[in-house]
C-alpha cells in the first residue's frame, strides 16, 4: 500500500506534466504560426518592394537594359531568393541560376526546408497602367528565414521548454510541501485512532493544520479521545464505587455476624435491628441500581400529562418544610408573578427532579443555611433555579457530579447517599427535552439550573 503522501505528490506532479506540457505544445504551436504569419507578411512586402525599384527603375530609364535593377541581385542572393526580370514579351532580361542559391542554403538545414523544392511566383511591372515586364522571384521554401529569423525562432522554442521544466520543478517542490503538509496531520490522526483503539486514551494529536477541514478532524479525534478517556475512567470509577457501596454493608454483616458467633457481641433485638439496617441499605443500593437500569436502557415510559410547576413545588416545599426547619435550614420560593408555569411532561418524573435537588440542598447544607427555588420565564422557556449556600462541590468534581454512582469526597465518607439522584435528575430532563447546569464553589454554595420548554 501507498502512503497518503507519496500517493498525493505522485497525482499532483502527473497533474503538472499533463498541464505544463499542453501549455507548451499550445505556446509553442502559437507562437511558431504568429511567426510564420509575421514571416509571410514580411516576404509579401519584399515582393510590393521589388516590383516597386523596378517600376521607378523603368519609368527613369523608360526601357529595360541588361543591367536594370542589377543592384537588387546581391540582396536577393543573400537572402536565399532567384530574381529573373523579363521584358514585356516575358523574354529574359537577366536572371539568377537557382543553383546558386541551392548550394548555399544546404549550409543551413533549417533554411531548406519543405523537402526543398523550387517554386516561382510571377509578378507584373506596370507603368501607367501598362504591362511593361515581369519579375520572377523564387525560393527554395515557401517562406524564407533568414539565419538570425532561424535563431530568433530556436531561442523562444528554448524559453517556451526552460519555462516549462522550471514551472515542473517549481510544481514539483510545491506537490511535495503541500503533499507533506495534507499528510502530515492525517498521518498524526490516523496514528492516533490507531492507540485509541489500543486503548490508550493518554494520546493526543497536536500537529495543527491550517486546513479547515483537516484541522476540525483532528480536533474532533481529539475530542474523542478526550470522551474515550472520561469514559474509561468513569468505568473505573463505577467499578470501584460499587464495589465500595457493596462492601461497606457487607463488613459491618460480616465483623457483627462473627462478633456474634464468637459470643463477643450478644444477639441482641437492638443489635439484630442495627444488622437489619445494614441489609436494607444494600437492598436500597440494588434499587437504586434497577432504577438507574431502567432509566438507562431508555425503556422508561413517560405519562404526559400537563403539569402546573408552581403548584408541584410549592407542594414540595411544604413537605420539606419541617425537615429543613430541624436542621436550622430556610427553606423558601420566589417565583416570578403573573406568569404561566404550566407544561405538558410527566407530573411524577418532575416531581422526583424536585425532590433529588431539594433533598440534596437540604443534605449538603449545614445549620443556619438557606435553600432558595426561584422560577422565572425567558421568551417561552420557563427556568428553574435550586440555590443553597452549603459546602458546594469542588471544581474537579463539577463534570461527574451527574454520573452514575458518583459522589463527591465528602458525601461518600460523611452524608448519606447513594449517588444516583442526579444522574436520574438528568435522564428525567433530558427525556423532557429540557437541560440542566449546575454553578458551584466549595464552601460557598451550589445551584442548579433547569430550563424546560412548555
Ligand atoms: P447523592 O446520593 O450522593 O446525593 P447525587 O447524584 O444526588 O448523589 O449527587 C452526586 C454528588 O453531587 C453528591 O455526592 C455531592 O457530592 C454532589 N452534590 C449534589 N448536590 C449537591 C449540593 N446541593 N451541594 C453540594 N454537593 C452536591
Amino acid at each position: 500500500m501507498q502512503s497518503i503522501r507519496s500517493k498525493l505528490s505522485v497525482l499532483l506532479i502527473i497533474c503538472s506534466i499533463i498541464a505544463i506540457t499542453l501549455i507548451t505544445v499550445f505556446v509553442n504551436i502559437t507562437v511558431n504560426s504568429k511567426f510564420n504569419e509575421y514571416m509571410v507578411d514580411t516576404q509579401n512586402k519584399r515582393y510590393e518592394r521589388i516590383v516597386s525599384i523596378l517600376q521607378e527603375i523603368y519609368k527613369r530609364d523608360g526601357k529595360w537594359t541588361n543591367d536594370s535593377g542589377t543592384e537588387l541581385l546581391h540582396e536577393a542572393y543573400m537572402g536565399n531568393y532567384c530574381l529573373t526580370l523579363l521584358d514585356k514579351n516575358k523574354k529574359s532580361i537577366w536572371g539568377m541560376d537557382p543553383n546558386d542559391i541551392k548550394d548555399k542554403q544546404h549550409l543551413n538545414t533549417m533554411v531548406v526546408n519543405e523537402k526543398g523544392i523550387y517554386t516561382s511566383k510571377r509578378f507584373e511591372i506596370k507603368v501607367n497602367g501598362e504591362v511593361v515586364g515581369y519579375v520572377d522571384i523564387g525560393q527554395y521554401s515557401s517562406v524564407l528565414l533568414s539565419d538570425e529569423d532561424v535563431n530568433f525562432k530556436l531561442s523562444i522554442n528554448k524559453s517556451i521548454i526552460t519555462s516549462g521544466v522550471i514551472t515542473l520543478f517549481i510544481i514539483i517542490l510545491i506537490s511535495l510541501y503541500f503533499s507533506k503538509k495534507f499528510s502530515i496531520p492525517i498521518k498524526d490522526v490516523a496514528n492516533l485512532s490507531v492507540s485509541l483503539s489500543k486503548g490508550n486514551f493518554n494520546t493526543k494529536s497536536s500537529t495543527k493544520s491550517n486546513i479547515e477541514e483537516l484541522e476540525n478532524l483532528r480536533k474532533s479525534v481529539n475530542i474523542l479521545a478526550e470522551k474515550l478517556k472520561y469514559q474509561d475512567m468513569l468505568r473505573k470509577r463505577l467499578v470501584s464505587d460499587i464495589s465500595h457501596e457493596i462492601r461497606a454493608p457487607l463488613n459491618v454483616l460480616q465483623n457483627n455476624l462473627e462478633a456474634i458467633i464468637d459470643g463477643l457481641f450478644p444477639a441482641s433485638t437492638e443489635r439484630l435491628n442495627y444488622l437489619n439496617e445494614e441489609v436494607v441499605r444494600f437492598g436500597r443500593l440494588l434499587n437504586n441500581l434497577d432504577v438507574l437500569k431502567e432509566f438507562e436502557a431508555e425503556s422508561i415510559k413517560l405519562n404526559f400529562g400537563n403539569v402546573v410547576l408552581d403548584e408541584l413545588i410549592q407542594g414540595i416545599c411544604e413537605e420539606y418544610y419541617m425537615t429543613a426547619k430541624n436542621k436550622g435550614i430556610v427553606l423558601s420560593y420566589d417565583f416570578e408573578p403573573n406568569q404561566d408555569y404550566s407544561l405538558t411532561g410527566d407530573k411524577d418524573k418532575l416531581k422526583q427532579v424536585f425532590i433529588n435537588l431539594i433533598s440534596n440542598a437540604l443534605k449538603f447544607t449545614t445549620c443556619n443555611g438557606k435553600v432558595l427555588i426561584k422560577m422565572y420565564k425567558n421568551n417561552e422557556n420557563i427556568i428553574i433555579e435550586v440555590e443553597d449556600n452549603g459546602i458546594g462541590i469542588k471544581e474537579e468534581d463539577l463534570p461527574f457530579i451527574f454520573e452514575r454512582l458518583y459522589r463527591g469526597d465528602k458525601s461518600r465518607h460523611e452524608i448519606e447517599g447513594s449517588g444516583i439522584g442526579l444522574t436520574i435528575v438528568k435522564n428525567i430532563i433530558q427525556l423532557h427535552s429540557g437541560s440542566i447546569d449546575v454553578e458551584s464553589k466549595e464552601g460557598k454554595g451550589t445551584k442548579f439550573k433547569i430550563t424546560l420548554n412548555k
